[in-house]
């Protein structure tokens, strides 16, 4: 069997993922181009495959003609000024729904056919800041002032699988200045309900549930869940909301009603649990405590309010520690090796296109670790290097066209 990673690779996005077609149907809004879309995204879409750094990184490749055998013979690739100038105008809804389809694929494929946690297909919430930048800003640019330093960036919310599997980014939203409150938690629930009502649009029949965190623990973001037919769980607020202080005296009044030894990082685990009704919200809630005693003695608690009525505690304390997955390996990782803390580009539409590419790039390498490897591989980062080794070798044996627009 041949070992080239990187032949494999992207046999695997053509073969099973087709995205040598959505990128050659992307359209933008230049004038006489002279490279077609597909062309100028492309180099850029290896370059989140290969973890590039910058696009100076990414312009040094293209002049090394490190991607000629993707492309037919004699093609000329863009500069980077011309890829930058694209990514301005770019078609951000072709993009998007290239994104749609990697992941409307997995669901065909069955990759979440048997759920992420005990059977149910598990999504998360998060807020996060990106492109942050000194020097560089754009008119849509959120800004902090830090002594006579502005700093610009965006925000918005992603929304991943998490559990087992591959753990797929589904969509996010950005944050809309002058749409969306400027006070920091009624913002991002904004545009939170935003990016879940069009995940559930798009992504039907995708997930069970979604998790999300305390600035949720409330009857918008609940309401918003139940209308839309999906069960949430969130961590309850430590507030002054009535309905909610007298569910957790009831709670912490009632008797345990499960209690695990030895339960995976904790001595034991006691369940309580009582049923209420939130203000604003019809239907009765659940309303539950884990008390954890830790191997060093220590005790902590995790409080959540969900929808759900009927699931399983021990699958409930999965989920929510499970959302930590989207702090710690998908944000982290998004962050450190896609270079979403990295300011590539601002203006137009650049900073949702390049933010697309990045997700496209990370549910790809997602999907092919997990499914195409099988898992062989430990890291991502050994990932990388075992590419960027076969992009070496087939630059110099190998005869392989990826896009033949
Ligand atoms: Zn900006």
């Amino acid at each position: 069997m041949r070992k080239n990673y990187f032949v494999k690779l992207v046999n695997y996005m053509k073969n099973v993922y087709q995205i040598d077609h959505g990128l050659n149907q992307l359209s933008d809004g230049r004038v006489n181009p002279t490279y077609c879309t597909g062309q100028v995204i492309l180099p850029v879409l290896f370059g989140f495959l290969l973890r590039i750094k910058s696009f100076n990184e990414l312009n040094f490749m293209i002049k090394n003609y490190e991607f000629t055998k993707l492309f037919p013979r004699g093609t000329k690739l863009p500069q980077i000024d011309a890829i930058r100038d694209t990514l301005k105008v770019l078609d951000l809804e072709g993009l998007k729904q290239v994104n749609q389809n990697v992941v409307k694929t997995a669901v065909e494929n069955k990759v979440f056919d048997n759920g992420t946690i005990d059977g149910y297909t598990v999504a998360a919430i998060d807020g996060t800041k990106f492109f942050g930048s000194n020097k560089k800003s754009c008119p849509e640019c959120l800004k902090n002032t830090k002594g006579n330093k502005i700093h610009s960036f965006h925000s918005g919310a992603v929304i991943s699988i998490v559990g087992k599997g591959p753990k797929l980014v589904i969509g996010f939203e950005m944050y809309r200045p002058g749409e969306d409150s400027a006070s920091k938690d009624e913002g991002e629930l904004n545009v939170v309900k935003r990016l879940l009502s069009s995940t559930m649009k798009s992504q039907k029949r995708l997930m069970d549930v979604v998790v999300y965190d305390t600035l949720a623990c409330n009857s918008v973001w609940i309401n918003h869940c139940r209308n839309l037919g999906i069960d949430t769980i969130v961590r309850a607020k430590n507030n002054n909301n009535k309905s909610l202080r007298s569910a957790r005296k009831k709670t912490n009044k009632s008797k345990v009603v499960n209690v695990w030894e030895d339960e995976k990082g904790f001595e034991k685990v006691e369940v309580y649990e009582s049923t209420f009704t939130m203000d604003n919200v019809d239907q009765p809630l659940r309303f539950v405590k884990f008390a954890m005693k830790h191997k060093d003695k220590k005790r902590t608690q995790l409080m959540i309010v969900t929808t759900s009525m009927d699931m399983a505690h021990k699958t409930l304390f999965k989920i929510i520690r499970a959302r930590w997955d989207i702090e710690n390996s998908i944000f982290n990782n998004l962050k450190s090796e896609c270079g979403l803390e990295h300011c590539f580009v601002h203006g137009g539409k650049a900073v949702e296109a390049v933010l697309n590419l990045i997700i496209i790039a990370s549910n790809l390498m997602q999907l092919f670790l997990v499914r195409r490897l099988r898992n062989q591989l430990t890291t991502q980062r050994e990932m990388v290097r075992l590419l960027l080794k076969g992009l070496y070798l087939m630059k110099y044996k190998e005869e392989l066209v990826f896009s033949s627009s």
